[in-house]
This record gives structure tokens, sequence and C-alpha cells, in this order.
């Protein structure tokens, strides 16, 4: 898909880490772009920051667990932009707390999915109207390796200690949503897609992550800016598809 000034995306959870670098390489392609964020003061310093630079970045109220923001911000979408070409589902949380089966607290796991699952549908559905609205739609979601059942499964994979039930299920449901929407929607232009930034650098790892945010956020650009005749329904990392 060619990004042009008469596009708009949004990211949620775009105050800092990968969504903030997403942000800011879309509104560089030339696409005007919301800055989802639930406090104000960090989403707002956040676009203030690469509205210095030049670009077309405009902080938006999103709190994935309060709804009103949800409404409001595709009632603002859809007075001022009429359509969402682009929606990129990257707002995501870990939970202290969470384990593995036998041990994660269960209000722990509960909470990860309301964000990371439940949070993330009611984006979904609050802007799906807007995203028919565009000529050629793109949503991504920011799942990750640690949502592959398969992979999970497997003790030799690199991960395999790493067993957070509602972290890891949350982005295993996320990836649900995105086969069936992916099916869903098969009859219009719009494309879904679940993105793995793999082990990056940002405060959800305490910055443990061996990947630079910019090579964390490159999937799911690629994936916002593809072209007609790219995937949907599918499951990528920087080097291809990854096993469900
Ligand atoms: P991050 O720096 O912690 O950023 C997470 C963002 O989500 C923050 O802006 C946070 O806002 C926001 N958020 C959390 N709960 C929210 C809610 N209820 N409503 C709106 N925004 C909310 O982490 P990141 O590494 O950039 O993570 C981005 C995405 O990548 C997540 O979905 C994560 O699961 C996924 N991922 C990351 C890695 C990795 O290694 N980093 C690997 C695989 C997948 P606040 O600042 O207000 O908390």
């Amino acid at each position: 898909m060619q990004s042009s000034s008469s596009q708009i995306a949004l990211v949620t959870g775009a105050n800092k880490g990968i969504g903030l670098e997403i942000v800011g390489t879309l509104a560089r392609k030339g696409m005007r772009v919301l800055l989802g964020a639930r406090n104000a003061k960090l989403g707002g310093a956040a676009a203030a920051q690469l509205k210095e630079e030049g670009l077309d970045v405009q902080f938006i109220e999103l709190d994935l667990g309060r709804p009103e923001t949800l409404r409001d911000a595709a009632a603002w979408i859809e007075k001022h932009a009429g359509k969402l070409d682009v929606l990129v589902n990257n707002a995501g949380i870990t939970s202290t707390g969470d384990g593995s089966p036998a041990k994660a607290d269960i209000d722990a796991v509960r909470r990860v999915f309301e964000t990371n699952f439940f949070g993330t549908l009611a984006v979904t559905q609050a802007m799906l109207p807007l995203v028919r609205k565009s000529e050629a739609g793109r949503i991504v979601n920011v799942s990750s390796g640690l949502g592959s059942i398969t992979l999970n499964g497997d003790p030799a994979w690199e991960f395999a200690g790493v067993k957070f039930l509602g972290y890891n299920a949350s982005k295993a449901a996320l990836n649900m949503l995105t086969v069936q929407l992916a099916a869903e929607l098969r009859d219009t232009p719009i494309k879904v897609n679940s993105a793995d930034p793999r082990f990056t650098a940002t405060d959800l790892n305490q910055h443990r992550g061996y990947q630079t945010i910019e090579q964390g956020a490159a999937e799911a650009i690629r994936l916002a800016l593809l072209p007609e005749d790219g995937p949907t329904g599918g499951f990528f990392n920087s080097s291809g598809a990854n096993p469900w």
C-alpha cells in the first residue's frame, strides 16, 4: 500500500516502546498518525516531540480498559477523517503474579487477558466501521512468539522456559482474533495479520530484549503497509511466518 498524507493510522499504546516507533515511522512515510495512549500527559508529550520533527502526529486518548475512550476516539476519527486506513493494536501488558499453569495467580491471568485480548477486541470492534470505509484497510495485531502454541510445546525452543500462562495464552487468543477476523473480512480489501516483534528491549522486559525498538517495530510496520497482493490472516516476524 502506498502511504500518502490522505491516509490515517491509529496506533494503540503508543506513548513509548514499539508503539511509539511505529507512529514515528508511519508518519515519516507521510501518513497522518493518531498516537493512542491512556495517559494524556505521556501521550501528549510523545506526540509533541514527533510534531517538532514536522510530522503529522496527534495524541488521542485511548484506554483499552475504558470503553468510553474507545467510543469517543471512534467518534472523533469519524468526524475528522471519516475513515481509518491502518489500525495497529499494539497496547499490551504483562503482570506480576502471572506464571506457569501450576503457579499463576488467576487474577493476574485475568488482568493480562483483559488488556491483551478483551481490550484489543474492543478497540477492533470500535474501529472496524471506520476501517471498512478505507479503500485498503490494514489491521495489525501486535502478538508475540510467546503466543505460538506450537513453540510453547517445543522443549528445544529458545524461550521454552518462558511459560507465563496469562501472557502467552492472551497472545494465542489474539492470534485467533487475527485468523477469524481475516476470514470474516475475506470479501473486503481489509487485511488482518499478527506481528511478532521478537525479544525487544523495552520497559515491558526491563530492557532485557536483544533487539532494538526499531527492529522490534519493523514487522508491524511492514504489515501496516502491505500491498494489495499481501497476505491476510497470517502470523509473521521479521524472518517470515511464525508457527501458530
Ligand atoms: P511497553 O514499552 O511496555 O509499551 C506498552 C504500551 O502499552 C505502553 O504505551 C502502555 O501504556 C500501553 N498500554 C498498556 N495497557 C494499556 C491500556 N489498558 N490502554 C492503553 N494502552 C495501554 O512494551 P512494548 O515492548 O513496546 O510492547 C508493545 C507490544 O509488543 C505489546 O503488545 C507487547 O506484548 C508486544 N511484544 C513485545 C515484545 C518485547 O520483547 N518487547 C515481544 C513480543 C511482543 P502506559 O505507558 O500507560 O503503561
